[in-house]
């Protein structure tokens, strides 16, 4: 059986299309996510490519055949910028205008008219690195990510190494080699592409759902005036890292901090401006630590943070700057940033118990005010 090229590019072209529509429909337009949106487009270039051959072997051959080599790239280098945009890494601008150039270039002087396979290596060589790229970006996404990460990286590798095998026996026997018709023809490259354009297909719209559900997931963790961990998150977060004695070297403290005379700054300038001045603590947290220690917003104006490693005196120097960050906020319309009292209990590898932690902290929290407010008290590991 004879496959023949025009007929398969047709399919192809057709099957591109529908694809495109149906994943920018579905996909693109609901999520916007660059990826869903570098797909469309490398599907777009993809589609357009293909077309462009049909005209070989007419008077438009020259232009055509030049223009698809550079369309084709294109479209591998979208995927490459696809799977970067995963990772939420910004695509690199010399590949992505580059490769594309380069195959055009390279095309163009390879007498296109009359050769329907000028500049073929250039053009080979530039899919099987885009694809390849492609492919590593995709490899590289966190492991948890997604059950589709390995179909799509799968994909991608075998489109390159398939593009491998066509430069190698481009370059060894020619286009009219035995083995580069029978293997690595049009015919069988139209084919090949197809079946893998549904793949990745099928596995974006996959990823796309999962991507929404994480985001939701991740709303749900946060409070939203804050955007800190909210009570529970900090709760399940912080008894996993106490459960983890590797991973919480050990030692460690629990801040509890409680805004001074908040309910004045309500009553005196409104419920916006203590909206405002519990934003403004969450800034101060959020400036002050690191991203690996825990903070959240236990309720009202109560907040937690739980250090890893931390001592007493960094504990300590950890709250004093705090309230420095808070105080440096600017207000207007008279409002003062409220004062801050904390209460630090410090754990060890015999902790276990988070409620006993809480307890002591809120014991160090309440001195603190009886002491006259605006500072950190320790709490007594006797009790
Ligand atoms: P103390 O120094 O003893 O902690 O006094 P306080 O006024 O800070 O404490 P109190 O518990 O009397 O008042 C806390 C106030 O926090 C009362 C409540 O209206 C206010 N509050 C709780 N949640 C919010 C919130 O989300 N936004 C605003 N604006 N106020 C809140
Ligand atoms: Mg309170
Ligand atoms: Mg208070």
């Amino acid at each position: 059986m004879v496959l023949d090229t025009a007929t398969l590019r047709v399919a192809f072209g057709v099957m591109a299309l529908v694809l495109g529509l149906l994943f920018y429909f579905s996909s693109y337009r609901t999520t916007r996510s660059p990826y869903s949106g570098w797909w469309c487009l490398a599907l777009v270039f993809f589609l357009s490519g293909s077309a462009a051959f049909l005209l070989n072997g007419t008077p438009h051959q020259w232009w055509a055949n030049t223009l698809g080599n550079g369309l084709l790239v294109h479209g591998g280098v979208a995927v490459w910028a696809g799977a970067c945009s995963l990772r939420d890494l910004r695509p690199r601008r010399w590949p992505f205008t580059g490769l594309p150039v380069v195959t055009l270039v390279a095309s163009a002087v390879d007498h296109p008219g009359t050769n329907t396979w000028a500049g073929g290596a250039v053009f080979l060589a530039a899919m099987c690195l885009s694809i390849g790229f492609a492919s590593r970006e995709l490899w590289r996404l966190e492991p948890g990510y997604s059950r589709v990460r390995v179909p799509m990286a799968a994909a991608a590798a075998a489109m390159s190494v398939f593009y491998f095998g066509r430069l190698v026996y481009f370059l060894l026997e020619g286009p009219d080699g035995p083995t580069f018709v029978t293997f690595f023809g049009s015919a069988v490259t139209t084919l090949v592409t197809m079946v893998l354009l549904v793949v990745v297909s099928f596995s974006m719209a996959a990823l796309s759902t999962e991507q929404q559900t994480r985001a939701l997931r991740m709303v749900a963790t946060l409070d939203d005036l804050t955007g800190l961990l909210n009570r529970k998150a900090f709760l399940d977060l912080a008894s996993e890292l106490l459960n983890d004695r590797a991973l919480a070297q050990g030692t460690g403290a629990l801040i509890l901090a409680d805004l001074d005379h908040f309910k004045e700054v309500n009553d005196t300038h409104g419920h916006a401006a203590g909206d405002l001045a519990l934003q403004a603590f969450a800034g101060a947290c959020r400036d002050t630590v690191r991203t690996t220690d825990l903070v959240g917003r236990y309720g009202g104006e109560e907040f937690v943070l739980l250090i890893p490693g931390a001592t007493a005196g960094l504990a300590e120097e950890i709250a004093e700057e705090i309230s420095r960050h808070l105080a440096q906020v600017p207000t207007s319309g008279g409002l003062q940033m409220p004062t801050v009292s904390y209460g630090v209990a410090l754990y060890d590898a015999g902790t276990s118990d988070l409620e006993d932690l809480f307890a002591s902290a809120d014991r160090a929290l309440y001195a603190a005010k009886s002491l006259g407010r605006n500072r950190t008290v320790l709490s007594d590991p006797q009790g």
